[in-house]
C-alpha cells in the first residue's frame, strides 16, 4: 500500500491509549483525527480539574518492570523505561536531572512492602522472572545481607526503609524488596507532551461538543454479510465524521460508547487521596521527595483481627507542587446501573459504569479505613491530618487484567477498533503501546508483535478478574448514591 492510499481513522479518547497510538498511526501515514469531550487543549491535563473524568489526567502513576510470571509484561515495560528515558534526554533532562520537577519518567525506586517479615509466594516468583531475564542485580531484598551490601555500593541503601508491624513485641518490621528500576510517570504532563508531538505530526483534534461522540454511524454491509459497517461517527454538535476505521479508546467510557464491549470490559473504581504540603514545612518536604522517598507499595494479605482485607495500597513520593498521593486498590468498586438494549453482556440487566464525576469525591467507607490504617504505619506525620483531596479514579478492568487491542469482529470490514482495558496499569506503556497497537491495527494476525496473542479479542475467556461478582456484591457502590 502506498502512503497517499493509507486509511482514516478516527479515534474516541484522547487519553494514554487514544495518544499513543495516535502518534504511531500517523508515524505510519494514516490520517488521524482524535475527539474528546474534554477540552484538553485549553486545560493541558489539568490533575486538579475538579469535571475531567479520564484515568490518564493525573499526577504520578506507578512505572514498574516487576510482572510476576507475566514476562510479556515485564519486556514491554523494559521497553517503555527506555523509551521513557529517550524522550526525557531529549527534553534535555539528562541523567537524574529533574530540575522544577521536569522530568517525565522519576526513577525514585520502589520498595513492594511484604505483608509480613517474610516475602510472599508471589514476591518469589517476580524475583525468579528478574533473575531469569538478568534483572535480579536492579531489586534488593531488605532482609538479605547481600542485596543490602549491593544497595549501599549502588547508592539505593537509604531507600531500603524500615516499617514497624503494629502491635509485634518486640517490635518486627516487615521486609521489602526494593526495586532499583521503577519510579513512576508524571502522567498528565506525559499527556500534554505527546499531545503536541500528535499536533506536530498531523494528527487533528476534536474538542469539547466538537469532540464529544454521540454514536457510531453504521450502514448494512454490501458484501454478503449481515454485520454492520461503521463508516464513521457522530458527534453531539451533529456533525457527522467519515473514517475508514473508529478505533474507541474511550477509557472506563468504552461500553457506553460501544455496549458491543460489554462482555469483555467492566469500569470500577480506584480510590485515591492526597496530603499536600508545601516548602516551609521542610522536614517533610525532604523526607519526602521523590530523592529520598521511593514508590511504596504495601499487600496486606493477612486478614486483620475482625477478617478484613485492607491489603494492596501505595504512595507515592510528594510532586513538585507538594502533593503525596495514596491509592487504594484492594476492592475496585463498581456502580451498576440499567444497562442499555444494544448491551451484549448485562448482569441481571445491568453494568458497571463511572459514576457523575460531582459524585466521585467521597470515598467508600472501607477505603477510607485502610488508607488510615496505611498512613499510620508509613507516613506517620499524617496518622491525625484530614487529606487534601479524595476521589474516585475509574479503570477499565478486562477478563484477564491485559488490555484489548483488536478489531472488534461483530462489525464488517475491519470498520471498528478497540483500544482499552488498561485495568490499572496502561499509564506505563505509554510510549511504546501505540507502536504495538498500530502493528496489530494494520496487520491484524499477520502483526508482529510479541503482544499481539494477549490483546486480543477473546470472546471465549471466563469472566474473571472481579467481573464475574456483578451487581449487590460487596463492591458495588451504586445504592450508596441512590
Ligand atoms: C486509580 C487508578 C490507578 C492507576 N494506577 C496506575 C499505575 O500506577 N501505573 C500505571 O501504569 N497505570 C495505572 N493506571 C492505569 C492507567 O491510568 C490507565 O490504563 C490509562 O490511563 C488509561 O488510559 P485510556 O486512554 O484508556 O483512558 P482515559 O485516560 O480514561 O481516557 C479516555 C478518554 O476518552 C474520552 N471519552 C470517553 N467517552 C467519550 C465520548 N463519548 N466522546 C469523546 N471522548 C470520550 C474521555 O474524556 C477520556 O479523555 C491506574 C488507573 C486508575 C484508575
Amino acid at each position: 500500500m502506498q502512503a497517499a492510499d493509507k486509511k482514516s481513522v478516527a479515534i474516541i479518547g484522547a487519553g494514554i491509549f487514544g495518544l499513543s497510538l495516535a502518534v504511531a498511526l500517523r508515524d505510519k501515514n494514516y490520517v488521524v483525527n482524535v475527539f474528546d469531550r474534554n477540552v484538553y487543549h485549553e486545560n493541558g491535563y489539568d490533575p486538579e480539574g475538579d469535571d475531567v473524568q479520564a484515568a490518564s489526567v493525573d499526577l504520578n502513576k506507578i512505572f514498574r518492570a516487576s510482572y510476576g510470571t507475566k514476562l510479556h509484561y515485564q519486556r514491554l515495560a523494559m521497553e517503555s523505561r527506555n523509551a521513557w528515558m529517550i524522550q526525557d534526554n531529549k527534553r534535555g533532562f539528562l541523567g537524574d536531572n529533574d530540575e522544577n520537577g521536569g522530568r517525565l519518567f522519576v526513577n525514585s525506586g520502589m520498595l513492594r512492602v511484604q505483608p509480613t517479615t517474610h516475602l510472599d509466594t508471589l514476591e518469589k516468583e517476580t524475583l525468579a522472572n528478574m533473575e531469569r531475564d538478568g534483572l535480579r542485580g536492579t531489586q534488593f531484598v531488605k532482609s538479605s545481607p547481600n542485596d543490602r551490601e549491593r544497595a549501599e555500593s549502588l547508592g539505593w541503601k537509604a531507600k531500603l526503609l524500615d516499617f514497624d508491624i503494629p502491635e509485634t513485641s518486640p517490635t518486627q518490621t516487615f521486609d521489602a524488596v526494593l526495586d532499583s528500576l521503577a519510579g513512576f510517570v508524571r502522567c498528565s504532563s506525559a499527556c500534554t507532551y505527546w499531545y503536541d508531538i500528535s499536533v506536530a505530526k498531523g494528527v487533528k483534534f476534536n474538542f469539547g461538543k466538537e469532540g464529544s461522540v454521540e454514536s457510531l454511524v453504521k450502514i448494512p454491509c454490501s458484501a454478503g454479510t449481515l454485520k454492520e459497517k461503521v463508516i464513521g461517527l457522530k458527534t453531539r454538535d451533529g456533525v457527522i465524521h467519515n473514517a475508514d476505521t473508529v478505533v474507541v479508546a474511550a477509557g472506563s467510557f468504552s461500553t457506553q460508547v460501544l455496549p458491543e464491549l460489554s462482555y469483555h470490559l467492566e469500569s470500577s473504581a480506584g480510590s485515591v487521596a492526597s496530603f499536600k504540603i508545601n516548602p516551609s514545612q521542610k522536614d517533610l518536604w525532604d523526607k519526602y521527595s521523590p530523592e529520598k522517598f521511593p514508590v511504596i507499595t504495601w499487600k496486606a494479605s493477612p486478614r486483620n483481627r475482625s477478617g478484613r482485607d485492607t491489603g494492596s495500597i501505595y504512595a507515592l513520593p510528594r510532586t513538585p507542587e507538594g502533593y503525596i498521593k495514596i491509592g487504594f486498590r484492594g476492592i475496585k468498586f463498581t456502580n451498576f446501573q440499567p444497562a442499555p438494549e444494544g448491551a451484549t453482556f448485562t448482569q441481571d440487566g445491568k453494568w458497571s459504569v463511572p459514576l457523575p464525576a460531582d459524585e466521585c469525591k467521597t470515598l467508600p467507607e472501607p477505603a477510607m479505613y485502610a488508607m488510615k490504617q496505611f498512613v499510620s504505619i508509613f507516613l506517620p506525620e499524617f496518622e491525625d491530618v484530614p487529606f487534601s483531596t479524595t476521589k474516585l479514579c475509574w479503570y477499565t478492568d478486562s477478563l484477564d487484567n491485559s488490555f484489548v487491542i483488536d478489531y472488534v469482529p461483530d462489525f464488517a470490514e475491519n470498520s471498528v477498533f478497540i483500544c482499552t482495558g488498561g485495568s490499572g496499569h496502561g499509564a506505563k506503556f505509554l510510549p511504546v503501546l501505540g507502536e504495538h497497537a498500530a502493528d496489530i491495527l494494520e496487520n491484524g494476525d499477520r502483526s508482529t508483535t510479541y503482544m499481539r496473542t494477549f490483546w486480543r479479542w477473546r470472546p471465549g475467556m471466563p469472566r474473571r478478574n472481579g467481573l464475574e461478582d456483578g451487581p449487590g456484591g460487596p463492591r458495588d457502590i451504586s445504592g450508596e448514591f441512590a
